[in-house]
């Protein structure tokens, strides 16, 4: 469920026990991919949350080191490998451009966030809309943008999707609410299965934007919550 809250490990386990070692997995799921991003300050590439939490602009990844390229960062990313076949940056490029060419549907894309070294939570699922390159200070990289979606859509991927915005709740508050709460769930100081809680939902006029109206439930606690309301 969107706003989740996981160790590394059990992220993998929840996407069938593959390793997410790279950031970047083209279909890796049956009708999905899998990006992670950071927005730590020492984070390797620059990710950034815009339209008020709607949208994700998600930086492409470099040529792994090798010998003869001791410092990726000082190369333009690429597209392809010598051999012609296309890299995570090429693969996702092409299905946002098929997209935007009417060729297929938008590709949709769970993203995960890192907020805390071994934290890691989940954004929810995007649609990838547009992909360009662009200069860095040095060097051209891919960008691609990813916008938010609802959690069914990965359920009942033939119908069209009703793009109903949701916001994704900024790193700043996430990493503020799990400092407040001391990673634990705030009722009962579980520290399994942890969720971002909305204390009032977004549908209900919440905000998701201040540490405020954010607080961390276990999964036990967040299914008691939403009984309540309903
Ligand atoms: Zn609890």
């Amino acid at each position: 469920m969107t706003d989740d809250i996981f160790s590394f490990n059990e992220m993998c386990r929840r996407e069938n026990d593959v390793v997410l070692q790279r950031g970047m997995n083209f279909g890796l799921g049956k009708n999905y991919s899998v990006i992670l991003m950071s927005r730590a300050s020492n984070a390797p590439y620059r990710d950034r949350i815009e339209d008020g939490g709607i949208t994700i602009i998600y930086e492409g990844h470099d040529m792994p080191r090798t010998k003869e390229n001791s410092n990726p960062k000082s190369i333009d990313q690429q597209g392809s490998t010598p051999k012609g076949t296309l890299t995570q940056n090429g693969k996702f490029y092409k299905a946002a451009h098929d997209y935007k060419a009417k060729k297929r549907p938008a590709e949709l894309v769970k993203v995960y966030e890192k907020i805390r070294p071994g934290i890691w939570t989940y954004n929810g699922v995007f649609k990838l809309t547009d992909s360009w390159k662009e200069k860095d200070d040095t060097r051209n990289v891919f960008m691609f943008k990813l916008e938010a979606t609802e959690d069914s859509v990965l359920t009942n991927s033939n119908n069209p999707i009703d793009l109903k915005h949701r916001r994704i709740i900024p790193t700043w508050v996430k990493r503020e609410v799990w400092k407040r709460d001391k990673g634990k769930c705030i009722k009962c100081g579980s520290t399994n299965n942890l969720h971002f809680d909305h204390v009032i939902p977004f549908s209900k006029g919440g905000a998701s934007i201040t540490p405020d109206n954010v607080q961390i439930l276990c999964a036990r606690h967040n299914i008691g919550k939403s009984d309540n309301i309903e």
